[in-house]
C-alpha cells in the first residue's frame, strides 16, 4: 500500500514561501503534485519547515480562481479570456488616451518568477511609455536595497549562506529569523550547538524564539537601534578593534550630506553615541552596548542578518548603513563567516524585482531609469530605438496607491500579490480600489485574496508547480522551478498573461520577441553580461541539473560567486588587480562608512497613544495567509491574529491571557484576543499580520524612509484597553 502512495515522478524545484529559497522535490502521481521534500543538493540540505512541507493542499484549494471573472454590477461574473482581456485591453487603451502613460500603473511581486517581472517591467518601460512599475518588494526590501547601494555602490549581499558555518560571532538585528527564515536558522542555531564558542547576539525588542539561543539578547526602546549601532561602533573604535589596515585602505567616510572627511571626524560624530548616552535612549545598559561591540570586533569573523526589524522603518537606509559600517570598521568583510547580510522576506524579491529592475527606478542589472547612458545601452541591447524609456521615473508603491485612489492612475495592473490586505494605513487604498472610475485587473490563484473584493476583472492565474521559471532568494543563488503539472482550469502562467496583454496593446515586437519563458530568460543573461551582475554562464540546461547558482557566473564553466568584492573570488575583479578588496560599486572602489544620527519614529507614542505597536510573521503563515491559511495544520496552529502583550502592561490594564482587547490608532481600531507573556518589552504589542478576517494594516502607518520610500510598518503610536 506504501508503495502505492509513492509518487512516480520527483521534480526538482524552490519553496513558494519565504526568502531562505530551499529547494524542494516536487512528488507528482497520476499528474497531480501530492508531497513535497527537501532537496538533498540543495543550500538547505534536504530540510524545509512545515510551510514549504505542506505545499499540496494549497495546490489543489477549493478557492482556486479556474477562470477569468468580470465584475459586473458590483459582482465579480466569469467570463471568458477574450471577454476578459478584451476589457483590461480596452481600459487601458482608455487611461492611455486620456491621462498618457503616467495614467497606467504595473505592480507586481517578490512572488512572480523572475522571467515574469522583467517581462512586465520591459512591457510597460519600453512598450508603453510608463515607469509606474512597482511591486511589493517596495513594502519589504526597498531599504535593504539603499543600504547596499548607498554603501557599497552595488545591491545585494556580499556573502552567501555557507558564512554561517565558519562566523565565530552571529548578530541578529530585526529579524525574527527562527519563524521568518526557519530553516536558515536552524543552521545557526547548529552552528552553535557544534562550537558553543561561537557568540550569537540578537537584538529585538521582542525576546522571540530567535533570542532564547543567544548568548546577549538586546532589548531596546524601538526604533533606537541606530543609536545602538552607533555605540557599537564607539566602542569597536575605543576599545581598538577596529582594523586601520582595513578601513585605511578601502573605506571612505561620509558625513550624511555626502561631504567626504577623515577618521577624526567620525570619531567626533561618534561622541554623542557614548553607551553612557545611549543607555539614556534605548533603555539598553551601557554594560551590555560594551559587551556586544566587543564580541562583534573581537570574533575572527562576524557575520550580521537582518530583515524587517530594520528595513520598514522611515530610516531603513540608515539602519542598513549603521550594520555595514560596523563591518567596515572591524573588516569583517570579504572573508568565509564575515559579511554584512540581509534577509529577503518573499522568495524571489532578489531575483525578479531587484536584480531585474522591476521598480520605478531601474533597469535591468542595477541600472538606473535616470541615467542616459543606461537606457541608452539597454535600449541597443533591446533593439529598441534610443529614446524609447521614459528619462522620468515612475511612481514609488505609495505615491502609486495613492495616485490609483485618486483616480490619477486609472489603470492598474496587479500580479502575485495582495495590496487590499499588505499596504499599511491600507483602508485608503481600499476606498480607492472601490472607485468606479479607475480600473485594476488582478492576476491571482485564489478567490479569497482579500484584493478580489476589489478587481474589475480577475484573472487565474497558473500556480508555483504549474509553472516554469526561476526564483532567486536571499543569498544571490538562483533555481529553477520547473513545470511539474498542469495548470487548473483555465488557469495560465503570468508569462502567457503578459504576453496576450502585450500583444493587445499593440506593444511593438521587438519589445517582446519570445516563444516561450526560456527565451525571456536567455534575454536577460544577455542583458546582465556586461555588468557587475553578470549571468551569462547560467544556462537553461545548466539550471536544469543544479540546484541554484550564486551569481556572478560570467562562464557556463564558472561555479557561482560566494564572496562578492575580493580578488580571486569575484569575477568582476581581476586576477591581477593590485588591491584585494575592490567595491567596484564605488567610483574609487572604496565602500562607504556613513554617518547616520540616531532620529526618532515617524509616530512616537503620546498620550493619547502611549504604546508602540509592531507587527511581522509567525512561523506557520506567510504574509497576507491566503496560502497557509489553507492548510489545515498551519490554520489549526494559529488561527487567528492576536495581540502579544507583556506580564506588566497586561497587569496594569486588568487584562487576562485570553481577554478580547480594543486596539486604536489614529487611523482605526480593531478588537483581538490578548495573549499575555514576556515576548515583548513593556509599552511594546506585537500583532501578526497574516489574518484577513483581523488585518493589523488597518492600524498601521504609511509614512515612509525618504531614501527607499519604503513604509514604516514596525513602529506607530498606538492605545490598548479591554474590550
Ligand atoms: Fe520554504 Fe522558507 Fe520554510 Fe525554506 S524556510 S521551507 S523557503 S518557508
Amino acid at each position: 500500500e506504501a508503495a502505492a502512495d509513492e509518487p512516480d515522478q520527483w521534480v526538482k524545484s524552490v519553496c513558494r514561501f519565504c526568502g531562505t529559497g530551499c529547494g524542494v522535490m516536487v512528488g507528482i502521481k497520476n499528474g497531480k503534485c501530492v508531497t513535497v521534500k527537501g532537496d538533498p543538493n540543495n543550500h538547505n540540505r534536504g530540510f524545509l519547515c512545515l510551510k514549504g512541507a505542506l505545499m499540496p493542499p494549497i495546490v489543489y484549494s477549493k478557492e482556486r480562481v479556474t477562470r477569468p471573472y468580470i465584475r459586473r454590477n458590483g459582482k465579480l461574473e466569469p467570463a471568458s479570456w477574450d471577454e476578459a482581456m478584451g476589457l483590461v485591453e480596452k481600459k487601458f487603451k482608455e487611461a492611455l488616451a486620456e491621462g498618457g502613460p503616467t495614467a497606467i500603473g504595473y505592480y507586481g511581486s517578490g512572488q512572480a518568477l523572475t522571467e515574469e517581472t522583467y517581462l512586465a517591467s520591459k512591457i510597460f518601460k519600453a512598450g508603453l511609455g510608463s515607469n509606474n512599475v512597482e511591486g511589493n518588494p517596495r513594502l519589504c526590501m526597498a531599504s535593504a536595497v539603499g543600504g547596499y547601494v548607498t554603501t557599497f555602490g552595488k545591491d545585494e549581499p556580499c556573502g552567501s549562506y555557507s558564512d554561517i558555518d565558519a562566523a565565530t560571532c552571529i548578530m541578529i538585528i530585526g529579524s525574527n529569523m527562527s519563524e521568518c527564515h526557519p530553516v536558515l536558522f536552524k543552521r545557526v542555531a547548529s552552528r552553535k550547538q557544534a562550537d558553543p564558542n561561537v557568540k550569537i547576539i540578537v537584538i529585538d525588542p521582542r525576546r522571540t524564539n530567535t533570542a532564547r539561543i543567544a548568548d546577549e539578547h538586546v532589548s531596546f526602546k524601538p526604533g533606537t537601534d541606530l543609536a545602538i549601532l552607533n555605540s557599537m561602533a564607539w566602542v569597536i573604535i575605543n576599545e581598538e578593534l577596529d582594523s586601520p589596515r582595513f578601513h585605511g585602505k578601502y573605506v571612505n567616510f561620509m558625513t550624511n550630506d555626502k561631504k567626504k572627511v577623515d577618521f577624526d571626524a567620525y570619531m567626533k560624530f561618534l561622541e554623542d553615541y557614548t553607551p553612557e548616552k545611549v543607555e539614556k535612549i534605548s533603555g539598553v545598559s551601557a554594560a551590555q552596548i560594551r559587551k556586544i561591540a566587543k564580541m562583534f570586533g573581537e570574533a575572527s569573523a562576524t557575520t550580521s542578518f537582518w530583515c524587517m526589524g530594520l528595513n520598514q522603518r522611515i530610516r531603513g537606509v540608515w539602519a542598513n548603513n549603521l550594520v555595514s559600517n560596523l563591518h567596515l570598521l572591524t573588516g569583517h568583510i570579504g572573508k568565509p563567516g564575515a559579511t554584512p547580510f540581509s534577509l529577503t522576506g518573499q522568495p524571489n524579491a532578489c531575483g525578479g524585482v531587484r536584480d531585474t529592475g522591476g521598480l520605478c527606478h531601474l533597469l535591468p542589472a542595477g541600472r538606473l531609469i535616470k541615467k542616459e547612458a543606461h537606457r541608452n545601452a539597454l535600449e541597443k541591447q533591446w533593439g529598441i530605438p534610443k529614446g524609447t524609456i521614459n528619462p522620468k521615473p515612475g511612481l514609488h508603491t505609495i505615491a502609486l496607491w495613492n495616485a490609483f485612489s485618486e483616480a490619477k492612475v486609472k489603470a492598474m495592473f496587479v500580479l502575485c500579490t495582495n495590496p487590499a490586505h499588505s499596504l499599511p494605513n491600507v483602508n485608503i487604498y481600499t476606498e480607492g480600489m472601490k472607485r468606479k472610475d479607475n480600473f485594476m485587473v488582478l492576476s491571482e490563484p485564489f478567490m479569497d485574496a482579500e484584493s478580489v473584493k476589489y478587481c474589475d476583472v480577475l484573472l487565474p492565474a497558473a500556480f508555483w508547480c504549474e509553472k516554469r521559471g526561476t526564483y532567486g532568494c536571499s543569498e544571490r543563488r538562483y533555481s529553477l522551478l520547473k513545470k511539474s503539472t498542469e495548470p487548473l482550469g483555465e488557469c495560465k502562467p503570468d508569462f502567457e498573461i503578459l504576453m496576450d496583454f502585450a500583444k493587445r496593446m499593440g506593444v511593438d515586437s521587438r519589445v517582446i520577441p519570445y516563444e516561450n519563458i526560456d527565451d525571456v530568460w536567455n534575454e536577460w543573461r544577455m542583458v546582465s553580461a556586461a555588468t557587475p551582475y553578470n549571468f551569462s554562464g547560467m544556462t537553461r540546461e545548466r539550471m536544469e541539473k543544479a540546484s541554484g547558482i550564486l551569481w556572478p557566473c560570467p562562464t557556463e564553466d564558472h561555479p557561482g560567486t560566494k564572496i562578492r568584492y575580493v580578488r580571486g573570488e569575484d569575477p568582476n575583479i581581476p586576477k591581477d588587480y593590485p588591491k584585494k578588496y575592490n567595491f567596484y560599486g564605488k567610483p574609487d572602489g572604496r565602500a562607504v562608512i556613513w554617518f547616520r544620527p540616531y532620529k526618532g519614529a515617524a509616530e512616537e507614542p503620546n498620550e493619547e497613544y502611549p504604546m508602540v505597536l509592531t507587527t511581522g510573521r509567525v512561523i506557520d503563515h506567510w504574509h497576507t495567509g491566503t496560502m497557509t491559511m489553507k492548510v489545515p495544520e498551519l490554520r489549526r496552529s494559529f488561527p487567528a491574529a492576536y495581540v502579544e502583550v507583556n506580564i506588566e502592561d497586561a497587569k496594569a490594564k486588568g487584562i487576562q491571557n485570553g481577554d478580547n482587547v480594543l486596539l486604536e490608532t489614529k487611523r482605526d481600531k480593531m478588537v483581538f484576543r490578548a495573549k499575555v507573556s514576556d515576548v515583548c518589552r513593556p509599552g511594546l504589542i506585537f500583532v501578526p499580520w497574516y489574518d484577513a478576517n483581523l488585518m493589523i494594516n488597518k492600524l498601521t502607518l504609511n509614512a515612509i524612509d525618504k531614501g527607499s520610500k519604503q513604509p514604516e510598518f514596525k513602529i506607530c503610536a498606538v492605545r490598548i484597553s479591554k474590550a
